[in-house]
């Protein structure tokens, strides 16, 4: 006898399961989550959490903003048993170049005009903020006290899961196979079995372009292997905003314990974990010299769902009646994800939204040519 519902979501991720609470609570509650292995066992379990809204589109600024309005209540929200710590540790990021600067500059205005607190900080400013960071070549920043970090992505995954189940919705543990439509809307073929709803979200990750090709889909989503080294932890905070240098390819963090986690933005996929640590290490130190006496304690991989602009594709895909996506995050899903939850949610209801889901329509790549894309 196969299982259905009104709404199958493909994938037990953040994103997966933040439409899943979403949908349960407002009202829906027959709701599949039908996931391969385990909650928040692909990026989502890798991401440490970085939460920003400086981004460089309005709608994507839109989605973040409405998202750390969420992530500021997420104790009221989720009730957890231990609360989750929102550390409004800031992102900032540094310009080498005027052009950087100059589109700093342009960023933050329109940040600003959407009521995003981020500004734009000279070098005397970022050196008072960061007194042990180097600033050779370093023209200015752009940083927003309001972003931050949230550390336990799988924990909040899997509150997200069970609040949602205790309004009815139901976590399948089924890798699915492939997709059809049916008379129902689609079905869904899984090792166990098949499972029928009128609504199915993919929601795989990366995994969702195979899904959708399945389907006669094609997703212009690619899968890039992503790497971040830990060091050992340093006794003091010299280093708790999230430091951006696109420039020099650098992203890195000191967390709440100590550890620095550091990533080489223009990493290859084909080097070696030593030249990722190599590279992640001298961007870094090249930034914050006392990192290069820090040893590195583990590098962990995961994948990104990359698109052509870098946003990720989300909504009704045209032609295919009950079909929906959401997936390539292109490295930023799980700080979205309660934005992406609600706006989902209000559309697989037919409800008006005023988040602008419209701007990341999966028919967008047949109208556009590759747009520049964001730094991280
Ligand atoms: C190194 C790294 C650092 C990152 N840092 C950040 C950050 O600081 N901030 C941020 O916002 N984002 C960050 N990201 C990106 C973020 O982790 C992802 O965008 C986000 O977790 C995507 O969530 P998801 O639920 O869409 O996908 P996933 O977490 O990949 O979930 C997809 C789920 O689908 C399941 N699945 C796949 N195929 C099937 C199938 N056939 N049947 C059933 N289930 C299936 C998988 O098992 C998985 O659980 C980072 C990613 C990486 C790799």
């Amino acid at each position: 006898m196969p299982s259905s519902s009104q709404v199958a979501i493909i994938g037990g991720g953040i994103t997966g399961c933040s439409i899943a609470f979403h949908l349960t609570q407002s009202g829906l509650s027959d709701v599949i989550i039908l996931e391969k292995e385990g909650l928040a066992c692909g990026a989502t379990g890798i991401c440490p959490g970085g939460v920003r809204q400086q981004f460089e589109g309005r709608a994507d600024c839109l989605m973040a903003q409405r998202s750390v309005r969420f992530w500021e209540e997420i104790n009221q929200r989720l009730a957890p048993e231990a609360p989750f710590h929102f550390e409004r540790s800031g992102y900032l990021f540094l310009a080498e170049s005027p052009r950087m600067l100059r589109r700093f500059r342009a960023n933050v205005a329109l940040q600003n005009r959407l009521g995003i607190p981020s500004e734009i900080l000279s070098p005397r400013q970022i050196s008072q903020l960061l007194p042990d960071l180097r600033l050779d070549g370093i023209l200015g920043g752009s940083f927003c006290s309001e972003d931050g970090f949230l550390e336990d992505c799988h924990g909040i995954t899997a509150l997200l899961a069970q609040r949602a189940s205790e309004k009815g919705a139901r976590v399948l543990y089924h890798k699915a196979l492939g997709l059809e439509a049916s008379p129902m809307g689609w079905r869904i073929r899984t090792g166990q079995d098949i499972i029928e709803a009128e609504q199915v979200v993919l929601a795989a990750g990366a995994d969702s372009l195979a899904l959708a090709q399945s389907a006669g889909l094609p997703l212009p989503i690619q899968a890039e292997v992503r790497r971040l080294a830990f060091t050992l932890s340093h006794p003091t905070q010299v280093m708790t905003p999230l430091v951006v240098a696109p420039e020099r390819g650098f992203a890195g963090k000191q967390m709440s314990y100590g550890v620095f986690y550091l990533g080489w933005l223009a990493e290859d996929p084909q080097n070696d974990d030593l030249l990722f640590i190599e590279k992640s290490l001298q961007g870094g130190a090249s930034l914050l010299p006392l990192l290069e006496e820090l040893p590195v304690r583990k590098v962990i991989r995961g994948t990104y769902d990359t698109t052509p602009d870098k946003r990720p594709i989300l909504g009704a895909v045209a032609d295919q009646r009950g079909l929906w996506v959401a997936a390539g995050f292109s490295g930023h899903g799980f700080m979205i994800a309660p934005a992406v939850g609600e706006a989902l949610s209000c559309a697989l209801r037919a409800e008006e939204t005023d988040l602008p889901l419209k701007a990341f329509s999966p028919d967008r790549f047949r109208d556009q040519g590759q747009a520049e894309g964001l730094f991280i």
